[in-house]
């Protein structure tokens, strides 16, 4: 190559950067930022609507326009004038929706050996603006993260931490007055709030009602371990605020028991024992529409109580082979990952000793009945969230938040429904709804921009997106979150995915490793 075509090949390689001005770094936030030509799809429940502009000063919704109708040329005067310094997006015909609380994100522990910087792209690639990590590797670790986050010195959604109760005590918790001081230092800490997993009567009542005194908020993934005593109905009396999968619900439904049908050789800790029985949990509650279901319902209703059910992360059970040759696993699944998903009788959610038909059938009827009472929650009023706890049971970050949605709406929700469980039911969980969870004038400015209609399917907002057929036959992927905008910065979000794949590229060429199915040897 001579001189000049030299200079030719850098000119053009610096027009290519400077056409595809987003990057996975981000780039904002502008003075002014002016989103043209959007459909946008509320968290609020209304209906589609566009085209529509809207304008951002920094990190702050200013203007929400309407500016023409449909299939009509918008007449550009009277759309919102961009100001000297300001930046326009043009997203004409896209779909727009507020971020994405995602609202059960583990960043992600050394066994899984996934660090945030990888978890943090999966998620942001797939929309999701804001997590809340119920427990993690510590508050301290999470706070930093958290701090960085609200700064955009980082590429992360906001963070909202729940410590783990009794994280990082010298001891156990023991009394109730140890609780109430660990409840206290906690809030002390900067937490927003705790996850509990259970313990004692005595116990939760005192560090729910201490933190609740101090104005943090809760979750509880009700453990096995002391749910006979202390079921999601207890909780929520002594004011927990959300609850976690869906553990302690059938406990509080039950009528012609108070234990689960244990088998008497059943071990807790053998974790095929753990959730094969779990598998056959929700038909020992009370039947749908029955009168104690009824009345366990109107109770937590009344309490202002959140499911955040998680149908996700359990999906493996009912369709191992579904969970496990999602195809996403050989491009965005880390090699540490995969193997901490492998059948295992160490790892959490590993539990595939002897896993079958029987036991998928189970689960998939286990499904039908937890799904009937989450949307029938919702039908009465009741607020459903979008969380996915991802990183165990072949559940990827982003992917599976993806999923999540897709289980909402097998539960019975609307899509639009959905999009608002994603978006401001979270953010009220977080008590945050004044900030986020609404594309509203005053609030932040935290979109998804999606080129697809994710309303026909929910599919085109997964990283690899939606399988279509051309008119000319061609099959073709569309979607994929193109845009994912926090605090008013605009990243592409396939260039953070495409940043994931490099990760794992790397860490495979490191080891020399290919993904392989279990038990299969090479
Ligand atoms: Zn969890």
């Amino acid at each position: 190559m001579n001189t000049k075509s030299m200079l030719l090949l850098v000119l053009f390689l610096m027009c290519r950067l400077n056409l595809s001005s987003q990057s996975a770094q981000g780039d904002g936030p502008y003075s002014q930022l002016i989103i043209r030509g959007v459909m946008l799809i509320n968290g609020n429940g209304a209906p589609p609507q566009g085209p529509i502009d809207i304008v951002v000063e920094n990190n702050i919704i200013k203007k929400i326009e309407v500016v023409g109708y449909p299939g009509v040329a918008i007449n550009d005067s009277d759309r919102p004038k961009l100001l000297s310094g300001g930046k326009a997006l043009d997203c004409t015909g896209m779909y727009l929706m507020p971020g994405f609380v995602d609202m059960h994100g583990h960043i992600g522990g050394t066994s899984q050996g996934a660090d945030a910087n990888y978890v943090f792209r999966l998620w942001m690639g797939h929309g999701v603006t804001t997590i809340r990590e119920p427990s993690g590797r510590g508050l301290e670790y999470t706070l930093d993260l958290k701090r960085k986050s609200a700064k955009n010195e980082i590429v992360a959604p906001r963070i909202f931490a729940y410590t783990g109760f009794g994280q990082d005590n010298k001891g156990q918790i023991t009394s109730p007055e140890i609780a109430r001081e660990w409840i206290r230092n906690n809030a002390k800490k900067g937490a927003d709030g705790v996850k509990f997993f259970g313990a004692s009567p005595e116990i939760m009542t005192a560090a729910l009602e201490e933190n609740k005194k101090l104005g943090l908020r809760s979750a509880c993934h009700h453990s096995q371990l002391n749910v006979a005593r202390w079921n999601v109905l207890h909780s929520a009396r002594a004011g927990l605020t959300s609850m976690e999968h869906w553990y302690g619900l059938p406990e509080a439904l039950f009528e012609d028991r108070t234990v689960q049908d244990y088998p008497l050789d059943y071990n807790y800790n053998n974790e095929q024992h753990r959730f094969e029985e779990a598998g056959r949990l929700w038909k020992q509650a009370a039947k749908p529409y029955s009168e104690h279901w009824n009345a366990v319902m109107e109770e937590l209703l009344a309490l202002d109580f959140t499911l955040d059910p998680t149908f996700n992360i359990y999906e493996a059970s009912r369709d191992l082979q579904r969970a496990r040759r999602a195809e996403w696993h050989e491009e965005y699944t880390l090699p540490s990952l995969w193997d901490f998903y492998q059948p295992s009788k160490v790892s959490h959610g590993s539990y595939w000793h002897d896993w079958g038909t029987e036991q998928e059938v189970a689960w998939k009827e286990n499904y039908k009945l937890w799904m009937t009472f989450v949307n029938e929650y919702k039908n009465r009023g009741g607020r459903v969230t979008t969380g996915s706890d991802s990183g165990f049971i072949f559940q990827l970050y982003g992917f599976a938040y993806i999923r999540e949605m897709e289980l909402l709406r097998e539960a019975g929700f609307h899509p639009l429904e959905i999009i608002m469980s994603a978006t401001l039911k979270g953010a009220e969980a977080l008590g945050m709804d004044d900030k986020i969870g609404t594309v509203t004038v005053g609030k932040l400015a935290d979109f998804v921009v999606v080129e697809e209609n994710p309303l026909k399917n929910l599919k085109v907002l997964y990283g690899t997106g939606a399988i279509k057929l051309t008119e000319d036959n061609e099959v073709v992927r569309v979607g994929g979150v193109k845009y994912t905008i926090k605090d008013g910065i605009i990243y592409d979000a396939k260039a953070l995915l495409e940043e994931v794949k490099e990760i794992v590229a790397s860490e495979k060429q490191k080891l020399n490793y290919k993904i392989l199915q279990p038990g299969v040897k090479e």
